[in-house]
C-alpha cells in the first residue's frame, strides 16, 4: 500500500499562476462592486484554456431558487466557449475570502469541467490551495445509473 493519493492534482499547463491570481481578482472585483446583503454574496471565476468568465450569485426570495456563483461563471463560460471545459474555478465570498465550492457546484463541475483545480483556500501569503474536482466529489451523481436505459 502506498500513501499516493487517489486523486492526484494536476493543474493544466494553461493556467501558470498569474492566470489564477488574475481570476481570483476578478472574482473580489465583482464582489466588491455587486455583492449586496440578500441579492449577492459570492463571486466566482472559471477559466477554460482560453477564457476568463466570472459570476455573481443570485440570491432569490424563495431560497431553492438560488444560484451559485460558479453557476452562473460555468453558464457564461458554456455560452462563450460551447463544449470547452472549465479548468479553474475559484469563489469568494464578501469580504475577498477564498471558500470552496457546495455540494451542488462540485456536480456541476462534474460536468462541466470533470479535470478542473479548484481553489479551497488560500495561504497566508496569498497562494491557492487547490483541490482536484475528483478529490472534492469522488463519487459523482451518475444519471445513467439512476436512469438505465
Ligand atoms: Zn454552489
Amino acid at each position: 500500500m502506498t500513501n499516493e493519493p487517489t486523486h492526484p492534482l494536476t493543474v493544466d499547463p494553461a493556467l501558470p499562476r498569474a492566470r489564477l491570481d488574475a481570476a481570483l481578482a476578478d472574482a473580489r472585483a465583482l464582489v466588491a462592486r455587486l455583492g449586496h446583503e440578500g441579492r449577492h454574496h459570492v463571486a466566482a471565476t472559471v477559466l477554460t484554456a482560453k477564457g476568463t468568465y466570472t459570476g455573481i450569485n443570485l440570491e432569490c426570495t424563495l431560497p431553492r431558487g438560488s444560484i451559485c456563483a460558479e453557476a452562473v461563471a460555468i453558464g457564461a463560460a458554456s455560452a462563450a466557449e460551447p463544449g470547452a471545459p472549465v479548468l479553474f474555478a475559484v469563489a469568494v465570498n464578501r469580504r475577498g475570502e477564498v471558500i470552496p465550492p457546495c455540494g451542488a457546484c462540485r456536480e456541476l463541475l462534474a460536468d462541466f469541467g470533470p479535470a478542473s483545480a479548484i481553489a479551497v483556500a488560500e495561504d497566508r501569503d496569498g497562494v491557492l490551495r487547490l483541490a482536484s474536482l475528483r478529490a472534492l466529489l469522488p463519487e459523482t451523481y451518475k444519471a445513467h445509473l439512476r436512469f438505465p436505459a
